[in-house]
């Protein structure tokens, strides 16, 4: 028995929750197509003979070796999508490490560590608004109640969304017994900028994480006819919101920082209708804490100030937050070591602006993360890429830290 090579895991996997109308992947958590990326997990850690299980937070794992064995060596990274996201965020570093896998058997590497393959559950939180869910319930960052207060768009709640898939919403919850018994975490991801395209090297290490998060801003105004309501006497929320939107480029550009309204539901969102409320999420995220706070805050001032010329309430609630990641120095030293020592080149070594579970375990666990050049720094969205030549290096660069790690 043969395993599935990259190249077959990766077609296989490019057909699941792919949107034909925008080339986007919708692989959102608990739908139809997260489930079927976990059978597509399941089936990968079958054809290798790895014995397989989605813990208490809905996070797949496959093991080679004993976990109980103590000090294992995990590596993986998520399946889901954000919406109309590219096909390289979270499934590089899952197929990569099967892949790396696959060739630590082939150079007759003996593990004398536990290696485990995983897939985080819920890590871009496009259904229920928190990023990383799994990892986060996982390290206690996320409590049963928080999560249990979760929903989606529709009104389902991530408890109702679990149970639909076959998942018990009661036993999530802080798993310190399964994160003891891990060792060192190595989450190869695509980059998501052009940091690497601009050095000319395939393969990168992280340094740190920005810190980073999302709030909710709220305006709300009074509904009513765009064709006899005289201007003087609207309450119309998008207004403020759109000053807001305006206020948070030129904040973030003082800042160095960087701040996005990727997000905004109207209600009634009727063309001829003065909308009720008007919903916008804020992504903020700079190299610092305080930078970070310094842009939000202007930018809640900015929001707050137009509000009240408009006749517009504004609520601001801070939906998530993820401080800043320093990658621990002994473990990225030590793949800086393993990596170099085979290439004889220095490896760069980059920030990343974007949150990742590896980012979140770091609290828990020894964490690195590999990134993978993206030649266009295109991500989430569509035309998210990287080159099949660096994926192949990406492979081996993971199979060495494997191999490093864990092997005699
Ligand atoms: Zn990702």
């Amino acid at each position: 028995m043969s395993a599935p090579s990259f190249q077959t895991m990766w077609a296989e996997l490019a057909r699941v929750g792919k949107d034909p109308g925008t080339g986007g992947y919708r692989r959102y958590a608990w739908t139809g197509a997260d489930l079927d990326c976990r059978a597509w997990f399941r089936d990968q850690a079958e054809a290798r003979g790895l014995r397989h299980e989605t813990d208490r937070n809905g996070n797949l794992w496959a093991w080679l070796g004993d976990p109980e064995a103590g000090d294992a060596v995990v590596t993986g990274s998520h399946l889901d999508s954000v919406p109309d996201g590219g096909a390289f965020d979270g499934p590089l570093g899952v197929v990569s490490a099967f892949a790396a896998l696959d060739e630590l058997r082939a150079r007759g590497a003996r593990p004398v560590k536990p290696l485990a393959i995983t897939a985080f559950g819920d890590e871009e939180g496009a259904r229920f608004g928190v990023a990383c869910v799994g990892s986060r319930l996982s390290a206690g960052q996320l409590t049963r109640e928080q999560a249990h207060a979760l929903r989606a768009a529709d009104g389902t709640s991530l408890p109702q969304a679990m149970e639909a898939a076959g998942q018990d919403p009661d036993a999530i919850g802080a798993d310190p017994e399964r994160l003891g018994r891990i060792g060192a975490l190595v989450e190869l991801h695509v980059e998501q900028g052009r940091a690497l395209d601009l050095t000319g090297d395939p393969v990168g290490l992280a340094s740190a994480i920005w810190p980073h998060g999302r709030w909710r801003f709220d305006f709300r105004g009074e509904g009513n006819h765009a064709g006899t309501t005289r201007l003087a006497d609207r309450r119309d929320p998008t207004l403020p919101y759109a000053e807001t939107v305006l206020a948070a480029r030129r904040e973030a550009q003082l800042a160095g920082a960087l701040a996005t309204f990727g997000k905004v539901l109207v209600q009634p969102n009727g063309v001829n209708a003065i909308p009720s409320l008007v919903s916008a999420w804020l992504d903020s995220r700079a190299a610092d804490p305080a930078s970070l706070d310094t842009v939000v805050a202007a930018v809640e001032a900015a929001a707050r100030e137009a509000a009240t010329r408009s006749g517009v309430e504004l609520a601001v609630v801070r939906e998530s937050f993820t401080p800043s990641v320093e990658f621990g120095h002994a473990l990225r030293d030590e793949l800086a070591r393993i990596l170099e020592a085979r290439s004889a080149t220095p490896l760069p070594v980059i920030d990343s602006g974007a949150g990742h579970d590896a980012g979140i375990l770091s609290a828990s666990v020894p964490t690195a993360m590999l990134f993978v050049r993206n030649p266009t720094g295109v991500s989430h969205a569509p035309a998210e890429t990287a080159a099949e030549d660096d994926c192949v290096a990406g492979v081996r660069a993971l199979a060495d830290v494997l191999e490093g790690l864990a092997c005699a």
